[in-house]
């Protein structure tokens, strides 16, 4: 049977409890064990699929097509452990759940509550689609105390009593903050809060503290009495000067070797080869290149933070830094002399994923720079939809085209898709539909062209699988005119129906996906896309 760790936070937020996790799952695994991880998420919607980028960063997608929490991306980048839809549950699912069951009368005319029936679906939950593995880890968002989160943490307490304390563990992620005018950390605030978890009758096991300035032995003694752990089960959580660095810090501190005491399970010392050779990679690089990624929500990192992390991937793979500098489409739409300021000291040129016409010009703007300047391009999603209509306007003769997505065009290069064959057979949408849950989400296979540049990128592959999530396609209807103009169609979907991938073979660097590849990137397996961008870019800046 599976042991079950749950990671609680307490203090405030923004702690990163989903890269303790993640850590903590790579450590594990390091020694052997087969880990999961999964989200519990305390908010009312369904999934994150309709929340806007600001309110929740990066939507992630999963093979299985689920729409998760961004920390679900932490989990696969550090473990490699594809996540899957089980992996990630809101209250607003669970309710939903509940409600279309009580609305059938499968409840039999009892009272329905949030004890036993949330807190029943929240077991089922963390216990479902588990076998084979070792440990699963359960990270519950929100901060303790939250209003949200108290039916979670009631089913860790009942869990704990069902498994058995010697199945299950608690660790708590607190704050212990400085004080600079009075020179001292404060332990006050981890003691208030492992006291409202113990008063829902959860004793946490470990206590993980995050702090700026070392945690002296005195500190940990005492919040150790205060708090009822062992010392050894106070875990220094000091500041760490990259998310790749966080393996081999908290294993520095004991932690999964505390994590094991625990269970009374003994294990080989971990192989960390993987960890070494990364933080190697990320802190003695051989070079620099900078890219300039055109998007909307520039202003905030968690919106694109599988893509970040891709492109350091790219650089690990090529032993250079990634300087990535956000740029907001909108600020040169237009405008071809800001666009040129903008862009001129770029080695790469990337347009992410995105919705809505907001900035879509100054992305158009942006493809055609990098098309005409000789710049490496990669349009991902939205990205190569702005190139096929970057191409249509420009090389294929078509000065009206657009997305029907920004409204009606006589030109649609890019529109929406009513039906599509997925694995589960025919998808049907109507393009009035409901938002949430009714793109093409999740992985899709793509055949390459035989003699394509993307063919070998991914190493002489004519057949791949990535992820998607969008609601509109580019129309295969104007491949020929883009191909005299220059935009090969160089992947398809295997009905040869909707377009995936485009190159333009008379550039250095020139490709358009209509799929995600930053999700599947990992720091030691940096997807070829990435890999490949990231060397064009090296070249280009060896050319300037
Ligand atoms: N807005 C576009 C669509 O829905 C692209 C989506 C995306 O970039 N993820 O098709």
């Amino acid at each position: 049977m599976a042991r079950f760790i749950f990671i609680t936070g307490g203090v405030v937020s923004s702690l990163g409890k989903g890269l303790m996790a993640a850590s903590l799952a790579a450590l594990l695994q390091a020694r052997g064990f087969k880990v999961r991880i999964r989200k519990f998420d305390p908010y009312l919607n369904v999934d994150p699929g309709t929340m806007s980028p600001y309110q929740h960063g990066e939507v992630y997608v999963t093979d299985d097509g689920a729409e998760t929490d961004l920390d679900l991306g932490h989990y696969e980048r550090f473990t490699g452990v594809s996540a899957r839809q089980s992996d990630n549950v809101t209250s607003g699912r669970i309710y939903q759940q509940i409600i279309a069951r009580e609305r059938r009368g499968d409840y039999l005319g009892a009272t329905v509550q949030v004890i036993p029936h949330v807190t029943d679906a929240i077991k089922q939950f963390a216990l479902a689609d588990t076998e084979g593995h070792d440990f699963i880890l359960c990270e519950i968002g929100g901060t303790v105390g939250d209003i949200e989160s108290l039916p979670f943490i009631e089913a860790i307490r009942q869990l704990r009593n069902e498994l058995g304390r010697e199945n299950t563990a608690v660790v708590h992620v607190t704050l212990v903050p400085y004080i600079t005018a009075a020179g001292e950390l404060k332990t006050k605030p981890t003691q208030h809060s492992v006291r409202e978890l113990t008063s829902l009758g959860v004793q946490p096991d470990l206590l993980l503290c995050r702090c700026e300035h070392p945690l002296p032995a005195t500190e940990r003694a005492k919040i150790a009495l205060f708090c009822n752990v062992r010392p050894e089960a106070v875990i220094q959580a000091l500041d760490a000067p990259s998310i790749y660095a966080v393996p081999l810090q908290y294993h520095g501190e004991g932690l999964d070797g505390e994590v094991l005491r625990h269970f009374g399970l003994e294990a080989p010392a971990p192989d960390i080869a993987r960890w070494v050779d990364i933080l190697d990679r990320y802190n003695n690089p051989e070079g620099q290149v900078t890219i300039g990624v055109v998007g909307k929500y520039v202003g905030l990192p968690d919106a694109y933070k599988s893509l970040n992390e891709a492109l350091v991937h790219g650089g690990l793979a090529n032993r250079v830094k990634v300087a990535v500098r956000w740029i907001d489409a909108e600020v040169f739409e237009q405008d071809d002399a800001a666009i040129a300021a903008e862009l001129e000291p770029m080695h790469g040129i990337l347009v992410p994923g995105g919705f809505g016409e907001r900035g879509s010009e100054g992305k158009i703007a942006s493809v055609r720079f990098a098309r005409e300047r000789e710049v490496p391009f990669f349009g991902i999603c939205l990205g190569m939809q702005m190139a096929c209509i970057e191409g249509a306007r420009n090389t294929a003769g078509f000065p009206e085209a657009s997305s029907t997505e920004f409204g009606p065009t006589d030109n649609p290069v890019v529109g929406i898709i009513t039906e599509w064959m997925s694995k589960e057979g025919l998808q049907q949408r109507s393009a009035e539909g409901d938002l949430g849950g009714t793109m093409r989400l999740g992985a899709y296979e793509a055949v390459l062209s035989g003699n394509s540049h993307v063919s070998s990128i991914y190493d002489g592959a004519t057949r791949i699988v990535e992820r998607h999530r969008h609601r509109y396609e580019v129309n295969a209807c104007y491949r020929e005119p883009l191909e005299r103009g220059g935009l090969v169609f160089s992947g398809m979907s295997p009905d040869g129906l909707l377009p995936e991938i485009v190159e333009r073979p008379d550039h250095p660097w020139f490709v358009g996906v209509q799929f995600h590849p930053e999700l599947k990137s990992k720091p030691f397996d940096p997807h070829p896309l990435f890999a490949g961008f990231i060397a064009a870019a090296l070249n280009k800046s060896r050319l300037v």
